[in-house]
């Protein structure tokens, strides 16, 4: 989208250990352009990331975060304790989350704000599953997840959008080109009607099997400002491979 800085974003999810610093530092030497990278790594590895990689223009982020400052939450780790450890942005709302832990738009969107108050960008997820796609039901879906985990207070400093399709995710599956255009130009829109001016600045990612040879295609759609990466995140070749794939 005219006038926006491109996003990639990578997704560890739960892989890496010291033993893949390595790896990061290898994708912390690689060249942005005017690209803002940003790889989203296990708790454990934050702040050994930040450290491993120096001044590096990469960026390092949380996958989760709880929407409380502190507490008795075992396990769990607060949008502060990210920002402490070095981390600038949080994925919420990931479908892997939303599935493995029951999360909620209301609790993703209680995450967003928790992220904004430690001083976090939010990367909020959002998607259709196979069936609600196959029942036509993809913007219907779209549009209550935007209404349900995109607060209203959102800007576009603090806040992006992934549209990550559950079908996409980890399969080598892609929606068509035409599906992709239709869901961002909705998720868009929708956007607009709930935020106003800031809608038009803020990121929209497309995520689900983006790799270096579907990224040009992927990226050049219109309304799609940069792609959320798991697998391919793990790899400095794949991954500098997507950013130079920008636009
Ligand atoms: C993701 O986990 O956000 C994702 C898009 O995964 P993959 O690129 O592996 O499909």
């Amino acid at each position: 989208t005219p006038g926006i800085r491109p996003l990639i974003a990578g997704n560890w999810k739960m892989n890496g250990t010291a033993a893949s610093l390595g790896e990061l530092k290898a994708m912390s030497e690689g060249s942005f352009g005017q690209v803002e990278a940003l790889v989203c790594l296990p708790a454990t590895l934050i702040s050994r990331a930040v450290d491993a990689i120096g001044d590096a223009a990469l960026r390092i982020g949380g996958e989760d975060c709880h929407n409380a400052v502190s507490g008795a939450h075992t396990g769990d780790i607060s949008a502060e304790m990210l920002a402490d450890a070095g981390a600038t942005h949080v994925i919420v709302g990931h479908s892997e989350r939303r599935t493995d832990h029951g999360e909620s738009d209301a609790g993703v969107a209680a995450k967003a704000e928790a992220a904004w108050r430690a001083g976090l960008v939010a990367i909020i997820c959002i998607g259709e599953t196979k069936a609600e796609r196959q029942a036509g039901e993809t913007l219907a879906v779209l549009s209550r997840q935007i209404a349900g985990s995109v607060p209203k207070e959102a800007l576009a400093a603090n806040t992006v959008i992934a549209y990550e399709p559950v079908w996409a995710i980890g399969t080598g599956l892609t929606p068509t080109i035409d599906d992709v255009a239709e869901a961002h130009a909705h998720i868009r829109r929708e956007l607009g009607l709930l935020l106003g001016g800031e809608a038009g600045k803020m990121r929209i990612l497309y995520g689900g099997s983006v790799k270096p040879s579907n990224a040009t295609e992927l990226l050049n759609v219109e309304h799609v400002d940069g792609a959320l990466v798991g697998g391919a995140s793990l790899k400095a070749v794949d991954f500098l491979g997507i950013i130079a794939a920008c636009p």
